[in-house]
């Protein structure tokens, strides 16, 4: 049951994402969700475009995923990590070592993708602790998204998080300038000269880089070259940085290869993973890093890594990631992806002729749609809604990252709704 009153009351008293409490745009009620179908309190059922952010690759409701978390639960909910361990983190964590590039070995299970990030720069920064230097720089890209906390906030976009809000509590990093070359564009090495420069400038106080391999999520949804990402890699090894490549968006499949790492052929010293780990059940997250960076970190004066959070490695989310790595093991999204990436090829990239489109791009099972004008979001969003499918839209992007097991038939209704809105003015701001 879910009440006009319900929804009053979530208007006047609940936060949600980046929301006004004053003027709240509104909010629709979700009863229920079965595969690739989110179930409005009303009664109206949409087709799912957005898999919760990243998340639910597996569809809702699966009942693999189902049963892994009453199998645990009913053996133990949670239990504390501090002198403990258990089955299912062990179990999760192989998975994890045996599925990442090999030298990536040591598992550091957080409760959410922004507490990875910040466990991966602390490990970053207890890295040079240990080779007895105080690097608290870091180098990342424009355009980037790494999480809310602060110190992800801090290598975030600086136009998009708003760092003037925060200035001079924030530590100020360096941004190289966003790539522009796209990911199947031909490749102009004037493209990496700023990352280089800054490289070059920086290097001996520079702790690590940090990026997110090939996809620029929520900082743009833009696509680079795996050549940058190359460079970039190539350049940590001649100065001696680390590079943590954040794959909380892109893991598991997503831009069409297990990580978005293998389009560049590199591997990072530092890891982040989450969003889709738990199949989009709850969360969790994790960093995984390699025993050289870990052994120095446990030399420095702490003596250990300075982290550990009360549900660390909680035994409920470990069993249902371990769940959903296993049917990502068995292979099945890699050809649901290829599919999905072929259709929104065919449906979406026409597109790119509409008068209200700068410019549509499609990598693996993500679709995007930049407009020239930003979205009139209430507007675009209840036109979607009733038009039976559920689309998010951010600024100046449309955009799709379906579940993997969507049928062809499900993700047309999608892309139709994103070309029938194109053709409303009201639905962009003027
Ligand atoms: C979503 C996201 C995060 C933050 O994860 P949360 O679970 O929302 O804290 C960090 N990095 C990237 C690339 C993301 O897409």
């Amino acid at each position: 049951m879910f009440t006009p009153d319900d929804l009053d009351f979530d208007r006047q008293h609940i936060w949600h994402p980046y929301t006004s409490m004053r003027d709240p745009l509104p909010c629709y009620p979700v009863v229920a969700a079965q595969g690739c179908q989110l179930q409005l309190a009303d009664g109206r059922e949409l087709v799912d475009g957005m898999s919760s952010w990243w998340a639910a690759i597996h569809g809702y409701n699966h009942p693999r995923l189902n049963q892994a978390l009453q199998q645990q639960m009913a053996q133990m909910s949670h239990v504390m990590f501090g002198g403990i361990t258990h089955p299912a983190a062990v179990a999760l964590s192989r998975q994890l070592v045996a599925m990442t590039p090999e030298a990536l070995e040591c598992v550091f299970l957080a409760d959410s993708g922004s507490i990875a990030v910040e466990v991966a720069m602390k490990m970053a920064l207890q890295y040079w602790l240990g080779r007895g230097e105080r690097r608290q720089t870091f180098l990342t890209l424009k355009r980037g998204y790494h999480g809310d906390t602060f110190a992800a906030m801090a290598v975030c976009d600086p136009e998009n998080s708003m760092h003037s809000l925060w200035r001079g509590y924030l530590p100020e990093h360096l941004f190289a300038a966003a790539p522009q070359c796209g990911f199947t564009d031909t490749w102009d090495d004037a493209d990496f000269s700023d990352f280089a420069r800054l490289a070059e400038q920086h290097h001996r106080d520079i702790a690590a880089v940090i990026l997110e391999p090939i996809v620029q999520g929520a900082g743009g949804m833009r696509f680079y070259h795996p050549r940058y990402l190359q460079q970039v890699r190539a350049l940590c090894d001649r100065y001696g940085l680390l590079l943590i490549a954040d794959e909380i968006a892109t893991g598991f499949g997503r831009s069409g290869k297990l990580f978005a790492c293998e389009h560049a052929g590199v591997t990072p010293d530092i890891l982040c993973l989450g969003k889709a780990l738990t199949g989009g059940m709850m969360t969790l997250a994790a960093t995984l890093t390699t025993r050289e960076v870990a052994d120095t970190i446990s030399r420095s004066a702490a003596g250990c890594f300075m982290h550990g959070p009360t549900f660390m490695g909680n035994p409920l989310a470990c069993a249902v990631a371990a769940e959903s790595l296993a049917m990502v093991a068995e292979g099945e999204w890699q050809t649901q992806v290829a599919a999905i990436e072929q259709q929104l090829q065919r449906e979406l990239l026409p597109l790119q002729l509409h008068p209200a489109v700068a410019q549509a791009r499609v990598l693996g099972a993500i679709g995007v749609i930049e407009t020239h004008q930003p979205v009139n979001m209430a507007a675009l969003q209840q036109f979607f809604v009733e038009r039976g499918v559920w689309i998010r839209p951010f600024g100046r992007l449309i955009y799709l990252m379906p579940p993997y097991l969507i049928s062809a038939q499900a993700l047309s209704q999608l892309t139709r709704a994103i070309r029938d809105a194109l053709d409303h003015a009201g639905h962009f701001q003027p």
